[in-house]
């Protein structure tokens, strides 16, 4: 998807997106060196996987009350894509590769994707925004695959 670009309204497209989103383009480092701590988001929502974004110690604002549901799917949970409602649009802070501080507006994916990832890095997953029996029947169904994976 290119820069800009909005989704599609396709439902397969999204779905397609924000799986991508929560796989191979969401990276989630947490990286200890002495005496530093960084959180290290790497993304790239470009087409040929040709402009990764780094976000250094990541946090986010939402500008806006209007959300946006996205059906999202996450490596974490694997198999399972639920519709979320996020803010559609927010205001990332990070530090840049160098360690330089930068904002970014997000909008559509981007925004999505940051969230999700600023989520992980706060132990949070996707799942937390179901009601509580979607959660359970979720928990239920990758406890009974890892039972018959063991
Ligand atoms: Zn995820």
């Amino acid at each position: 998807m290119g820069e800009g670009e909005q989704p599609g309204e396709d439902d397969e497209d999204r779905r397609y997106a924000t799986q991508q989103a929560g796989t191979q383009l969401g990276e989630v480092r947490n990286q200890t060196q002495v005496n530093v701590h960084k959180r290290i988001v790497v993304m790239d929502l470009s087409e040929d996987r040709s402009e990764p974004r780094v976000f250094i110690n990541p946090e986010f604002e939402p500008l806006t009350d209007e959300m946006e549901q996205y059906q999202e799917g996450c490596l974490s949970v694997p198999g399972f894509y639920e519709n979320v409602d996020r803010p559609q649009k927010v205001k990332v802070k990070a530090l840049d590769r160098d360690g330089k501080p930068y904002e970014l507006i997000a909008e559509g994916l981007l925004a999505v994707c940051i969230q999700h990832e600023c989520d992980h890095l706060n132990g949070k997953l996707f799942v937390d925004y179901l009601s509580n029996l979607k959660r359970d029947r979720i928990k239920k169904k990758l406890e009974k695959l890892h039972r018959q994976n063991a």
